[in-house]
């Protein structure tokens, strides 16, 4: 049976380039970084050389890289590593739950936090960040796309509001690498959070960039890797593989190979909005990342949807992987004021670099018959309402 993947923000398939820098990290080049001998030092160039790629895509130095497990490590070490007891917090109700979690469980540990709403479009005021500002704020955390609508947050902006009140900038820009430039110069953040499979490259490796001079705790607590601010041996493959997917999705941001993509985004938005009545695109009129779109079909049951995609071959999502199976509709659609029966109602789908036009074709075959045929199912569907 053919099958389409279009829900790459959940995760994408990792390069064949990058799986063959890894494959040598897997066999015969496994000495531990940390060895003073020769196969220690192998291994301690190849994570070394992944850093700088990092650093290039990032506009930092290699030195502020510290590699983890994956972007929810990256955001829990930048919460915790900044913020604690009597600090106040400020974050947005669109956060990914690696961010609003840690920020739910500072808050259990006599940490303040202001939740920033968003407007209709998903995007956050930077004005509502100034005025949230308190005499004992520490951080900022505000994330530069969201996974679930691709909606771009003013970080600039916030960056700059942050360094005027001396306050500590995180961005998650987990979704945003490699869509759009991400210079945390630019940007402004001490913190910002990557992750390996959102970029095609392998799940389980993620990045913190903390900005030089940054005194930050760490979570875990052992020998002295990553300048101390992440105890364990490295994850040399996964490190490996981070690095050329970092080089990789530089050089495709250069070449301008993502108007391609934003090109066919668009023709799936285009395309549904008009053969298929009830629809709409969340986030529509705000700055999005190239690959994603988030539309609603009024009447149907977004689980549904997905199921009856999927049992034809197309994947795609309703917004989070790890929120999917939730009774809840998204927390992300709601705080944009999405009534909960169109927030449920809502899917996500999100190109990755694999993706074709013809598979665009085979997706835009099969969304709007599946719609009908489930809306004919539904008993609050009614056409002659919905016509008039
Ligand atoms: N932040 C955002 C915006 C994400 O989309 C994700 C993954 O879905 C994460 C953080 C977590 O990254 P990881 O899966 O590497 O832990």
């Amino acid at each position: 049976m053919r099958r389409v993947y279009f829900d790459n923000n959940a995760s994408t398939p990792l390069l064949p380039e990058v799986f063959e820098a890894m494959r040598p990290y897997f066999s015969e080049r496994f000495g531990n970084a940390s060895s003073i001998h020769h196969h220690g030092q192998e291994t301690r160039a190849a994570v070394e050389r992944a850093r700088e790629s990092v650093a290039e895509l990032l506009k930092c130095r290699a030195a502020e890289i510290v590699f983890t497990s994956g972007g929810t490590e990256a955001d829990n070490l930048a919460l915790f590593g900044l913020a604690g007891p009597g600090d106040h917090v400020i974050t947005s109700t669109i956060e990914h739950h690696a961010v609003m979690n840690a920020c739910k469980h500072l808050e259990t540990e006599g940490c303040e936090v202001t939740w920033i709403p968003v407007d209709g479009k998903g995007q956050v005021d930077p004005g509502d960040v100034w005025r949230a500002l308190r005499p004992n704020t520490k951080l900022i955390s505000i994330m530069m796309a969201n996974n679930e609508t691709g909606v771009l947050q003013p970080v600039a902006e916030i960056g700059k509001i942050a360094a005027e009140a001396d306050v500590y900038f995180h961005t998650d820009a987990v979704q945003a690498a490699g869509k759009v430039g991400v210079d945390v110069k630019q940007i402004g953040c001490d913190l910002l959070s990557l992750s390996g499979h959102k970029i095609h490259g392998p799940q389980g490796v993620g990045v913190l960039y903390v900005r030089k001079g940054t005194i930050l705790h760490p979570m875990i607590y052992g020998g002295r890797h990553e300048r101390s601010r992440r105890a364990g041996t490295e994850n040399v493959a996964g490190i490996v593989g981070m690095g050329k997917a970092a080089e990789l999705a530089r050089v495709a941001l250069e070449r301008g190979d993502l108007n391609e993509m934003a090109a066919l985004r668009d023709r799936i938005e285009r395309t549904i909005l008009r053969a298929v009545e009830a629809t709409g695109v969340n986030g529509e009129g705000a700055p999005r990342i190239p690959n994603t779109t988030n539309i609603y079909f009024d009447y149907i049951e977004g689980e549904a949807l997905v199921i009856a995609l999927d049992l034809k071959g197309l994947a795609v999502s309703t917004g989070a992987a790890c929120s999917s199976g939730a009774i809840e509709p998204s927390h992300v659609l709601t705080a944009m004021g999405l009534p909960p029966e169109r927030a449920r109602a809502s899917l996500r789908f999100s190109l990755g670099k694999q993706n074709t036009a013809e598979e665009v074709d085979f997706a835009l075959g099969l969304v709007p018959e599946t719609v009908a045929r489930l809306r004919e199912l539904s008993p609050v569907y009614n056409k002659a309402a919905v016509g008039s």
